[in-house]
C-alpha cells in the first residue's frame, strides 16, 4: 500500500463542472513546491477513451502531449506550466486505461480463476497507479484531482479508490472539495445550500472533505463560511474563499494570502520548511493583467470552431499560454482574434481587410482537410505581406505548401493527408505510418512526444534558441517529403533544423533578408513553453510582431 509516510490530496468537484479543479490542483502543487516539498500532480480522467488522442478539441479541448509521448488532458498542461517540470506517464489515467490493465490481466491469467471485479481489481489497479506515481516521481506529496463531479457514475471507483486509502493511512491523505457558490441574480444575495448538498453526496461516499475551495462569482463573507463550516463539518479556517479572477496565475498567490500551503501542510502532519518565494511568480503574474501594457495583435487562424456550447480557446490552450508567456517577458500584452478558415475559404477576396490590421498571424496544428485552403491563402498573404508568421506542426506543412505552390510554382502541390493522388506530394504520410493507417490503427500511433532536432548556423531558429541541439515534442502522421527539399531550398526556403540524420524536416524558415518572421515547426513548441521561462520561438515571433506595430501608422 501507500508509501510509508507519503501525502496525498485528493481534489474533487461540488456542485457542477468548470470552476477550476485543475488550477486548484495546479496552484496547490505550487505552493508546496515552493514550500520545499517534492509533488507531483495527478489526473484522474473518468472517460473510457484509452488516452486523451482520440478525443476531438472541439468537444474536450486540447490533446496535450507529454514529453514521453503520451496524449493527455490539458490539464496535464496546466500543471507541467505552475509546476515548472514534465510530468510522467504514471501522472496521467483514464477509466479505459485503468480496465485495460485489469482486463489484460485476466487474459493472461493472473487472477488465479478469480472473478474479475469492480470492487476490489479495478480500485486496486486505481490505487496502484496512483502509488506509482508517487514512487516513480520520487515525491513527497500527490495531488491528485478526480476529475468530473462528485455524484457522476463514471468517477465513483476513484472516490471509493481515495476512501480506501484514507482509511488505512487516515493521517496521510486529505480531501478537497472545489465547489461553487451561486449567486442568483434575482436575489442578490449568495447560497450555501448547493455546497451543502455536495458534502452531503460526498459523505454517502463515506468521505468528507478536510477543504473547501469555495469558488464564486465575489469573496465569500464570514457569515457564509460560518454556515458552511456548521452544515459541511469542516472547519472554518479550513474554507478558502475564491472569487473569479482574471488570471489563473493569480490563483496561487490568493490562496497563499490565505496561508491555504500551510494549513494544508499543518493537516498532513508535515513541518513548514524554509520557504521559497513566490517573487518571480508573482511578477510573471502581475505582467499577465496588466491591462495598461502595450497591446500586440495576433490572429489565430484555425477550424475549430463551430463549437456549440464549448470554450473555442481551449482547443488551442498551451498556444494561447504560450503567447501569454512570450508577450509578458516582452511587457506587452497580447490580444488574439480567432480567425475561422473556413470563412476565408469562402471570402478569399477579404484576406486584406480581415488579416491585414494584425501584428503577427499564427496558423496552429490540426488534421483534416476542412478550412486547409483558407489557411493556406492566409499563409500566402503573410508570406506577401511579410506579416510576422508562426506555423506550428500543420502551420508548418501548410507554408512549406503554399510556398512550394506559389514560388517554386508546382501549382498542384498538397498533403497526402487530403488528397491521396496527388502530383507533388509535398507533404506525405510517414513510412512507418502507412500500416497503421492501413490497420486502423489510430491510437496513440502518431509520431509523439521528444525528438531532437539539429538547428543550422545562421538561421532565425538557432539565433532564437541559441543552442545547435534542441528537443521537442511532437504529434503528426505526416511530414515533408524529402525528395522536395532540394528544389524546395533552391527556391529560397531553409530547413533549418532537422532530425539528427537529416531525413526529417523539423523547422523551416524564410532568411529575415526576405521576410521578418516566416516560421514553421513540425512539432509543437508551445507545449514546453512555461511562465517563467517562455518558449524562444514564441519569443522572436512576437518582437517581430511587435516590430511590425511599431512600424505601422493607424
Ligand atoms: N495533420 C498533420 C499530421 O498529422 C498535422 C498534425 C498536427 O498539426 N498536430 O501530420
Amino acid at each position: 500500500m501507500a508509501k510509508d509516510g507519503h501525502k496525498y490530496i485528493f481534489v474533487l468537484g461540488g456542485v457542477m463542472s468548470g470552476v477550476g479543479k485543475g488550477v486548484v490542483t495546479s496552484s496547490v502543487g505550487l505552493l508546496l513546491q515552493q514550500k520545499g516539498y517534492p509533488v507531483n500532480l495527478v489526473k484522474v480522467d473518468p472517460y473510457l477513451n484509452v488516452d486523451a488522442g482520440t478525443m476531438n478539441p472541439t468537444e474536450h479541448g486540447e490533446v496535450f502531449v507529454l514529453r514521453s509521448g503520451l496524449e493527455t488532458d490539458q490539464d496535464m498542461g496546466n500543471y507541467e506550466r505552475f509546476l515548472g517540470r514534465d510530468l510522467t506517464n504514471e501522472d496521467y489515467m483514464t477509466s479505459g486505461m485503468v480496465y485495460q490493465s485489469v482486463i489484460a490481466r485476466e487474459r493472461a491469467l493472473e487472477y488465479g480463476g478469480k472473478c474479475v471485479e469492480a470492487i476490489p481489481h479495478v480500485r486496486d489497479e486505481i490505487l496502484h497507479r496512483i502509488e506509482s506515481a508517487a514512487e516513480y516521481n520520487g515525491s513527497r506529496i500527490s495531488v491528485v484531482e478526480i476529475g468530473g463531479t462528485i455524484g457522476d457514475f463514471q468517477n465513483a471507483l476513484f472516490i471509493e479508490a481515495a476512501r480506501v486509502l484514507k482509511m488505512k493511512h487516515p493521517d496521510d491523505v486529505l480531501f478537497v472539495m472545489v465547489s461553487y457558490l451561486p449567486t442568483p441574480g434575482t436575489l442578490g444575495e449568495m447560497k450555501t445550500k448547493p455546497t451543502q448538498m455536495a458534502v452531503r453526496d460526498l459523505n454517502s461516499y463515506g468521505v468528507q472533505p478536510d477543504f473547501i475551495i469555495a469558488r464564486s462569482k465575489e469573496p465569500v463573507d464570514q457569515k457564509r463560511k460560518e454556515k458552511l463550516a456548521i452544515w459541511c463539518n469542516v472547519r472554518k479556517d479550513r474554507i478558502i474563499s475564491a472569487p473569479d479572477i482574471s488570471s489563473i496565475y493569480e490563483a496561487p498567490l490568493n490562496f497563499e494570502k490565505d496561508k491555504l500551503g500551510d494549513a494544508m501542510l499543518n493537516a498532513l502532519h508535515l513541518p513548514e520548511k524554509k520557504r521559497a518565494s513566490l517573487a518571480a511568480w508573482k511578477k510573471f503574474a502581475l505582467a499577465t493583467m496588466n491591462t495598461k501594457a502595450p497591446e500586440v495583435t495576433i490572429a489565430i487562424v484555425g477550424k475549430y470552431f463551430d463549437t456549440g456550447d464549448f470554450v473555442l480557446s481551449d482547443a488551442y490552450l498551451s498556444v494561447i499560454e504560450a503567447i501569454k508567456f512570450s508577450a509578458a517577458k516582452l511587457n506587452h500584452r497580447a490580444k488574439i482574434t480567432w480567425v475561422n478558415s473556413k470563412e476565408l475559404e469562402k471570402n478569399p477576396k477579404k484576406i486584406a481587410q480581415v488579416l491585414g490590421k494584425y501584428h503577427g498571424i499564427i496558423v496552429p496544428g490540426g488534421f483534416g482537410e476542412t478550412g486547409i485552403e483558407g489557411k493556406i491563402k492566409a499563409i500566402q498573404f503573410a508570406r506577401e505581406k511579410k506579416i510576422p508568421y508562426f506555423g506550428l506542426c500543420y502551420g508548418m506543412q501548410l507554408m512549406v505548401i503554399e510556398y512550394a505552390r506559389n514560388v517554386l510554382g508546382l501549382k498542384d502541390a498538397h498533403t497526402t493527408e487530403i488528397k491521396k493522388n496527388v502530383t507533388h506530394p509535398i507533404v506525405d504520410v510517414m513510412l512507418e505510418q502507412k500500416k497503421h493507417l492501413a490497420d486502423n490503427k489510430y491510437g496513440g500511433t502518431m509520431r509523439l512526444g521528444v525528438y531532437p532536432a539539429y538547428l543550422k548556423k545562421g538561421t532565425l531558429a538557432r539565433a532564437a534558441y541559441k543552442k545547435e541541439l534542441v528537443e521537442e515534442r511532437h504529434r503528426h502522421r505526416y511530414e515533408i517529403n524529402s525528395s522536395y527539399v532540394k528544389q524546395l531550398e533552391s527556391a529560397g526556403l531553409i530547413f533549418s533544423g532537422t532530425s539528427p540524420d537529416g531525413v526529417l524536416m523539423e523547422i523551416a524558415e524564410l532568411p529575415r533578408s526576405v521576410h521578418p518572421f516566416m516560421l514553421g515547426t513540425q512539432f509543437h513548441p508551445e507545449l514546453q513553453a512555461r511562465p517563467l521561462t517562455p518558449h524562444p520561438l514564441f519569443t522572436e515571433f512576437l518582437h517581430s510582431a511587435i516590430s511590425r506595430k511599431s512600424k505601422r501608422k493607424y
